[in-house]
């Protein structure tokens, strides 16, 4: 018997640049972590949480100019439109991972990242209470402190259960790659189920039920995948299994239940609520998987109560990411939008600027002037522009005749713009969205010493000079919807529609280019043809 025993110097622990940290510990056990090597003249810029919106931040951002330290429970980063494709098989797992320390490798400066999760952020004292998620007994109480000048938030958000009952003990999830790793093993476990011998008729089909509840974007990737795996790979299972399911499937296929809300889970049924009638049924199932959109991390929650904003499902920012009520504290990503109250308030402040004489109307000129400076300032409302709501302020400009105007009535584009705010939503909940979050707030950063001296942003409204730095401006690049068979459903940008085939290949181009790294990507695309060449392969059979 030979025992190699490898023993490593904490310092390797540090290595790949990162730098290392001195401690001192309170009575309570709790550390609080101070740099030892930087440039103390350096601002402490913490970066909470590694998915789209935190690491899209860390890989622009030059650490040069800060002594950058970064908390998230999970050290990688995850291509999430892909986690639908692991449920069964199509993608691996490591495929759509990349370690953070290896996707921030090329740029310049240091950074420290900490395994855990951050559970309180205490803004007034600018410290943020971390827990590390290693065995505790290994790790003390594994708590500590970080202090900050400057905190970046990134937490995303957690499932939305609103509190049904049964949901957390009895739902699968598809958030992170553990979840898609156990709906994975769950699938199979169904199909493997229903062929024992001592189930009937009844109990068989109850196994190859599958429920998902929502009917968003994840919801309908999932059955796609669920439904290609029927089609394409069942035949490779035991015969009895892949008849009995391909009948029910095509029989059966996918049935959409719309108008009612799931009341309670349990073990075995899914109990449903109509909404017109408020009947009440339930259906047995195999697998469920709760799919319903995103909900406020307990953190999030807490900070909110903190800086006044409650009521919220996320942190209110400003068109500069800049969390309202809380010094030197970004939102970006799923856990905050952007409050568009203030937008409303400041484009009417707009107004009455231009509005010198206090006439109530503006010459066309000047009323075109100033729609270009809300855009500008709020691009957002240029979302809208195609909108019939915002259609009738464009119809300001003419009068009944559909003749040009001489003057333009203030108070009836205030009114066309109020349905504009009813409609002006908030920014979806997309990692496009927080991953153009992400490269703005670097180049914000990056550019912070530059833009003190020459603020490059628009004129501020209620103060004189300019705002350090331009707003953040959201450019959509379209939408892709797998729905199986080869074929995905895209909408693109100028409001194109695409459907079919080509559209699948446009999907495989984009989805490979968007990887974040070569390793990724020719991972990813081996997997693609692993499933092209040896069709009905999907390694779901571990
Ligand atoms: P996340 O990416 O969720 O990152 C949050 C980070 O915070 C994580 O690193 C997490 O570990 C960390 N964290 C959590 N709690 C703590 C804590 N207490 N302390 C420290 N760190 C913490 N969007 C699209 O645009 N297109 C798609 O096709 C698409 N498909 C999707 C498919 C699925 C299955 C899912 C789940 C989402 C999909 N999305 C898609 C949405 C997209 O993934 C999210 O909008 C995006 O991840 C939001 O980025 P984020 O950085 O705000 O949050």
């Amino acid at each position: 018997l030979v025992l190699v025993t490898v023993r490593l110097s904490p310092s390797s622990a540090h290595s790949g640049g990162l730098v290392a940290y001195s401690e001192s510990q309170s009575k309570h056990g709790t550390h609080s972590v101070e740099s030892s090597q930087t440039d103390p003249k350096k601002k402490r810029l913490v970066v909470l949480g590694t998915g789209w919106a935190g690491t899209s931040f860390l890989k622009d951002m030059n650490m040069s100019s800060f002594d950058v330290q970064v908390v998230s429970p999970r050290n990688y980063f995850a291509f999430t439109p892909l986690l639908p494709s692991v449920t069964c098989g199509t993608v691996e797992a490591r495929s759509i991972v990349e370690p953070i320390r290896n996707i921030i490798k090329k740029n310049i400066g240091e950074l420290q990242f900490w395994e855990a999760e951050c559970v309180k952020i205490d803004a007034a004292n600018k410290k943020v209470l971390c827990r590390s998620n290693h065995d505790i007994n290994s790790v003390g109480n594994g708590e500590f402190i970080l202090e900050y000048d400057y905190l970046v938030v990134a937490l995303g958000a957690q499932v939305n259960t609103f509190n049904t009952s049964g949901v957390m003990e009895h739902c699968h999830f598809l958030k992170e790659i553990e979840d898609a790793q156990r709906i994975r093993r769950s699938v199979i476990d169904c199909f493997e189920r229903a062929v024992l011998p001592n189930l009937n008729e009844e109990e068989r089909r109850t196994n190859l039920h599958f429920v998902i509840v929502g009917g968003g974007p994840t919801g309908v990737e999932f059955a796609a995948e669920l439904h290609d795996f029927v089609q394409e790979d069942l035949v490779k299972f035991d015969e009895r299994i892949s008849s009995y399911a391909e009948q029910k499937f095509q029989r059966d296929g996918i049935e959409v239940q719309t108008g009612c809300r799931v009341v309670s889970v349990s073990d075995k049924v899914v109990t449903m609520k109509e909404k017109s009638k408020g009947e009440i049924s339930s259906i047995p199932y195999g697998m469920i998987v709760w799919s319903t959109g995103v909900g406020t991390r307990p953190v999030i929650s807490d900070f909110m109560k903190q800086i006044g904003q409650t009521d919220r499902r996320a942190l209110a920012t400003d068109e500069w990411l800049r969390v309202k009520g809380s010094d030197n504290v970004y939102a970006l990503g799923d856990c905050a939008t952007i409050s568009q109250r203030k937008v409303m308030e400041d484009i009417s402040t707009i107004f009455k600027a231009a509005d010198k004489d206090n006439s109530g109307t503006l010459t066309v000129k000047e009323f075109q002037d100033v729609i270009e400076d809300v855009l500008v300032r709020y691009p957002q409302v240029g979302l809208y522009l195609k909108s019939k709501h915002l259609r009738k302020v464009t119809d300001l400009l003419k009068d009944s005749e559909g003749n040009d105007r001489e003057e333009v009535d203030i108070e009836g584009f205030k009114l066309a713009l109020s349905h504009v705010d009813s409609q002006m939503k908030s920014l979806p909940a997309t990692a496009q969205v927080a991953a153009q979050q992400g490269a703005y707030l670097a180049r914000c950063f990056n550019r912070m010493e530059e833009c003190k001296d020459n603020p490059e942003g628009p004129l501020r409204f209620r103060a004189s000079g300019r705002h350090q730095f331009r707003p953040f401006r959201y450019k959509h690049f379209g939408q892709f919807a797998p729905l199986g068979g080869e074929q995905t459903a895209a909408e693109l940008p100028g409001d194109w529609v695409s459907l079919g085939h080509s559209t699948q290949w446009l999907w495989y181009s984009v989805y490979a280019s968007k990887q974040v790294s070569w390793r990724t990507r020719v991972l990813v695309v081996s997997d693609w043809t692993r499933r092209f060449i040896l069709e009905g392969t999907r390694v779901v059979f571990e």
